[in-house]
């Protein structure tokens, strides 16, 4: 059964079998590329987890992976139907817990067993941003994470900060390591989607990239990126008055008239570390 996964009328003919029609708002797009899932068996051979949490297994292409490779896998699938075709064929592997929950309401450290966890995840593409932000929530119950997502995501994660980030994307970087593993073209899921995917990882830093209050950093980040064609100055409106953000300006030492997306980690932490105090007098 594991090499049939990666058989596309393979997993059309299991699919209509049971009656499933693939659901493009779960973003159901099922992995059917063998070197895909050599990759994602060699990162996850390195990084070496005790537990991994699995994010969306559908028909367990990447789950026949994991289960090999760590001692306790904990795979959360939102779809009903697939959690139960998922449990008919591996529901007796021991080792694997198959719960069919939303993978959002799901408490990391709950999992937290012989050290921080690790997440693996093909994700489904609507719910990417809400992932992310889950995963840098729950930082502390976790080591790191192997991730396929649109590339257009992927892209503004390793381009933040900069001029094709977002403050998504800082947010991620402000707490992890990022490293690209390949790309992952549409053919190489079944059913086809309209957009090519990234194979990427992130690793938890010990400490975040910045020194400043967490809450004056990323409004200084969404004041910034929120406006990005205005000059920093102009941005800083949404947070201070101008005469308050031009004293935090000159205190941070940059430039006013710059534009938020040339500031590197070090200048957005001394502006953040010159606003903050400024922000609740405002
Ligand atoms: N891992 C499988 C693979 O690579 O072939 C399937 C990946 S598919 C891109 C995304 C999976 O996430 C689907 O099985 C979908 O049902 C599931 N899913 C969607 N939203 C979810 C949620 N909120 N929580 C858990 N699983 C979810």
């Amino acid at each position: 059964m594991t090499g049939s996964l990666t058989d596309r009328r393979v997993v059309r003919a299991i699919l209509s079998e049971a009656g499933v029609r693939p659901s493009k708002q779960l973003g159901q797009n099922f992995l059917v590329d063998p070197g895909v899932l050599n990759d994602i068996d060699e990162v996850v051979v390195r990084a070496a987890p005790d537990t991994i949490v699995e994010i969306g297994p559908g028909l367990g292409a990447v789950t026949d992976v994991l289960i090999r490779r760590a001692r306790k896998v904990a795979a959360i699938e939102v779809d009903r139907r697939l959690a139960r075709l998922l449990s008919d064929r591996l529901g007796d592997h021991e080792g694997l817990e198959i719960l069919n929950e939303d993978v959002l309401q799901i408490d990391l450290a709950d999992y937290v067993d012989q050290g921080p966890v690790y997440v693996v995840g093909s994700l489904p593409y609507r719910i990417t941003a809400p992932i992310l932000k889950w995963l840098i929530d729950q930082r502390q119950a976790l080591s790191g994470a192997l991730l396929i997502t649109q590339t257009e995501v992927a892209e503004k994660v390793f381009a933040s900060p900069g001029k094709d980030g977002t403050a998504l994307g800082i947010l991620v970087r402000s707490y992890a390591d990022v490293e690209l593993v390949r790309r992952v073209p549409r053919g190489c899921f079944a059913p086809v989607p309209e957009v090519d995917s990234t194979l990427w990882s992130l690793a938890l830093l010990s400490r975040p990239r910045f020194a400043s209050d967490a809450e004056a950093f990323f409004a200084v980040v969404r004041a910034l990126y929120g406006t990005r064609r205005k000059m920093i100055r102009r941005a800083l409106r949404t947070l201070l008055p101008a005469e308050s953000a031009g004293t935090a300006l000159d205190e941070a030492g940059i430039d006013g008239t710059a534009r938020g997306e040339e500031l590197d980690f070090e200048q957005l932490d001394r502006l953040a570390a010159a606003v903050g105090p400024r922000l609740n007098v405002s």
